[in-house]
């Protein structure tokens, strides 16, 4: 496709978006008394119109029943989760029974790591990506001295060669290979949050396979923004968060995949709580512990209705929506984005450069580009802030943009391009 930097050429290519509509169903931030670009879906996705609805019928439950809601509400609290299960399952392309919606993110992949890191005799090693989103670093780390291992030796990080910004997949293939029977797991992002790389799951977790460990991802980055097939794959675990491209509330609830292979296992170690007990024998309260099958055998406590709620809502945008129509709108806006800030450097290359960092191969890569601004320090992002881009800042020079296919427009794309030029020092 011929790409134009244009307002015209971007409201035509909104025109025939078989998405536009679903734009009014967000809220965009309007804080600063002129049109904004939203631009930070990866970080905290925008709060869908319908959530309020949603959170309200449940608030409505609690006056109406108090406790009797648990069985009285029009979706029983008891098993609320049920209720999200499917569509969460679509959305990283597994079963049903190898979902389950529940606790926070970093906490469900401590309780991941508890029943799918086992270290034993030399097998001992974890496999990750160099630079990791901080929590799971710290999560990994004390994983490895939780059991006594050494994080010099046991945590290997497979990062970019020198010079490069992105990690070769060649690199963590062969680390697995390499480390072959001391390979415990492999716990990677499936999106890098830093880069935006997306890397081959199912690659990686054959790969993992065929020397005898684990293999599961931090999905943080790619629900809701990368065509998943956990399932098919044989993805092990993965463990995702709803606020993000899943836009479901300021530290929403998180989703859990564990493989149907796993999930009958009662024998596999985990750490238990009430919630995760047979439902139908649950409040016989009986000694001993007896997990539900599937993934709903991993969660500890009743759910957060309100939280769970909001999530709902969400899910059921992306359901109307589909995975498949906001992947290939997620490729097309990204790349006409791509388009956009290389006209924006071609045309300012007498003050600085704008690279984009992320790949420039669609199947490796989501709805992120992070650009490395040369010559330019944060008082151009500054100076983006303040015409109203809504962007991410790391240190030294990059600047992280994600058009989310749901809510974001082609027009923003351009917009952004405006702002960006008029924002070089
Ligand atoms: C956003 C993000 C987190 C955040 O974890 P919480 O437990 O939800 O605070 C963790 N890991 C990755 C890779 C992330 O992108």
């Amino acid at each position: 496709m011929i790409h134009q930097n244009t307002i015209a050429f971007a409201r035509e290519m909104d025109e025939k978006d078989p998405l536009k509509s679903f734009r009014e169903k967000f809220h965009f931030p309007n804080f600063m008394d002129m049109d904004m670009v939203y631009f930070t879906g990866n970080s905290l996705g925008l709060q869908p119109k319908s959530v309020q609805g949603y959170i309200q019928e449940e608030l409505d439950a609690w006056s109406k029943f108090g406790v009797e809601g648990h069985f009285l509400a029009e979706k029983p609290w008891f098993a609320y989760h049920e209720f999200l299960t499917e569509k969460a399952a679509k959305i990283v392309g597994a079963n049903p029974k190898e979902v389950v919606v529940t606790h926070s993110l970093t906490t469900n992949l401590h309780l991941l790591m508890v029943s799918f890191f086992k270290p034993e005799g030399k097998r001992t090693k974890i496999i990750c990506e160099a630079k990791a989103f901080p929590s799971d670093q710290y999560a990994l780390e004390s994983q490895v001295k939780f059991h006594g291992l050494n994080i010099d030796t046991d945590l290997i990080e497979v990062a970019p060669r020198e010079g490069e910004h992105l990690i070769r997949e060649e690199d963590i293939l062969n680390k697995i290979v390499e480390t072959g029977d001391e390979l415990a797991m492999v716990m990677i992002g499936g999106v890098n949050y830093y880069t935006g790389q997306l890397f081959d799951m199912a690659a990686i977790t054959k790969a993992g396979h065929a020397v005898g460990a684990k293999v599961g991802f931090d999905l943080a980055h790619a629900a809701g923004n990368i065509n998943l097939k956990l399932h098919d794959w044989g993805v092990d675990f993965a463990a995702w968060c709803g606020y993000k491209y899943l836009n479901s509330s300021p530290g929403g609830v998180s989703g859990i995949f564990v493989h149907e292979r796993h999930g009958y296992n009662p024998d596999l170690p985990r750490f238990a709580g009430w919630w995760g007990y047979d439902k139908e024998t649950r409040f016989q309260m009986e000694p001993g512990f007896n997990p539900m099958r599937g993934a709903e055998g991993w969660q500890l406590s009743n759910a957060p209705i309100l939280g769970m709620s909001a999530h709902l809502a969400s899910l059921d945008i992306f359901d109307e929506a589909g995975m498949d129509r906001i992947g290939e709108k997620r490729d097309l806006m990204t790349a006409y984005l791509e388009f956009v800030i290389e006209d924006v450097s071609k045309r300012n290359s007498d003050r600085c450069t704008f690279e984009i960092i992320t790949p420039t191969d669609k199947t490796k890569r989501g709805a992120q580009l992070s650009i490395l601004a040369h010559g330019q320090g944060k008082s151009l992002f500054d100076a983006l802030t303040k015409k109203g881009v809504i962007a991410d800042w790391r240190e030294p020079n990059v600047i992280r943009v994600a058009p989310a296919p749901l809510y974001n427009s082609f027009e923003d794309c351009y917009n952004f391009g405006v702002c960006l030029g008029d924002s070089i020092q």
